[in-house]
């Protein structure tokens, strides 16, 4: 049997339990061409809230009554004649939040556990890796000596993005909430400096940390830190809209930044990005973070919670704070 989770009702503001609904359904039998894949690991994303909208965006809303849309990672456990996958191969797609996904296999590709474990793939290896990499490489366009400032700066996105601009020879710092988390991304992950945006007021904070000012903004939250980050920009300064967290769930008008005119005086950019447009290249990017996790210079750190059932509270500590890194669920029972 497969325990699904279905999208029942479109939330506003925060999703509540009543959003989705658990249910248990048989495996379906795989048609010709097609894999029953057994999911071990589900990614819980910001963007998940972004797709529960009835607006459009960058790929169609999920739809009422459809297993609530995720990536995931888990091993082919029966084929109907699939050309690429065998049975006992790992794989990682967009398989729901469920615990077995029948598919054709389209967007799915292998993957090797015994190079890394099964999670690094939906985190460091999969989407949030691939958005961090591109993000700041590409669009970021950092070069050593660059003073690269990231909000998010604890989490799946922005702990990689400072971590990459480290390596590249770049000053980081990063914005995160509470003491801890900001401890965690200068001792741990090497930044050089941090900002509690739960604590400290932001502008007196960045007066302290970039006193020469930022040439890269990566934005993961949007809203008051996007604006006070406008502040800071030195000139041909880059800032990549990567996300808007703290406005996701917000009822009203999203929170728009007002110092928009220090993009004009500073010659400066402002740009938004989708990792998927970056699509073509993932291999090779997988390839060098792989490279850089093997020789210690890159941390990958994945916050693993468990049971399908408790996705509805999981989800929310991707809005509360209340976890460190990639935001994982294991739905395979033991
Ligand atoms: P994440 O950072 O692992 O999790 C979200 C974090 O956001 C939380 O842990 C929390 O950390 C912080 N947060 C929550 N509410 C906040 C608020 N009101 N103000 C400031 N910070 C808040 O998530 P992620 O996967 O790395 O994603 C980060 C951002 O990138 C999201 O906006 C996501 O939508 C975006 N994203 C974009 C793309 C793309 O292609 N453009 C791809 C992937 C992700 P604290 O404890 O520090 O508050």
């Amino acid at each position: 049997m497969n325990k699904q989770l279905i999208f029942k009702k479109r939330p506003v503001g925060m999703p509540k339990s009543d959003t989705w609904s658990l249910e248990t359904h048989p495996i379906p039998e795989p048609k010709e061409g097609e894999v029953v894949v057994q999911q071990h690991y589900i990614s819980l994303d910001p963007a998940m809230r972004g797709w529960m909208n009835d607006a459009k965006s960058y790929i169609p809303p999920i739809q009422i009554g459809e297993v609530m849309r995720a990536g995931s990672v888990g091993k082919v456990v029966k084929t109907n004649n699939h050309p690429k996958f065998n049975e006992g191969d790992f794989v990682s797609g967009w398989g729901g939040v469920q615990q077995y996904a029948v598919t054709d296999g389209e967007n799915w590709y292998k993957v090797d556990e015994r190079i890394a474990p099964l999670p690094m793939y939906i985190g460091t290896l999969g989407m949030p890796g691939m958005t961090a990499y591109f993000g700041i490489l590409q669009e970021g366009k950092i070069k050593a000596g660059d003073i690269v400032l990231v909000s998010g700066a604890a989490g799946a996105v922005g702990s990689l993005v400072g971590q990459i601009a480290k390596i590249k020879g770049c000053t980081v710092i990063g914005i995160a909430g509470g003491a801890d988390k900001c401890k965690y991304i200068v001792d741990e992950l090497g930044f050089d400096g941090a900002i509690d945006y739960k604590s400290e007021n932001i502008a007196t904070a960045l007066k302290r940390e970039c006193p020469k000012g930022i040439d890269v903004y990566f934005d993961n939250v949007g809203g008051e830190i996007l604006d006070a980050a406008l502040t800071k920009l030195r000139m041909n300064a880059r800032v990549i809209i990567c996300g808007a967290i703290s406005q996701y769930n917000n009822r009203e008008n999203v929170k728009g930044p007002k110092n928009y005119l220090s993009l004009l005086v500073n010659r400066a950019s402002m740009k938004g990005m989708i990792v998927f447009d970056y699509a073509n290249d993932y291999g090779k990017a997988a390839q060098e973070m792989g490279t850089w996790i093997a020789s210690g210079k890159l941390k990958s750190k994945e916050d693993i919670y468990e049971g399908i059932e408790n996705f509805p509270e999981t989800f929310e500590r991707l809005f509360t704070g209340a976890k460190l890194g990639k935001l994982v669920l294991k739905v395979i029972e033991d």
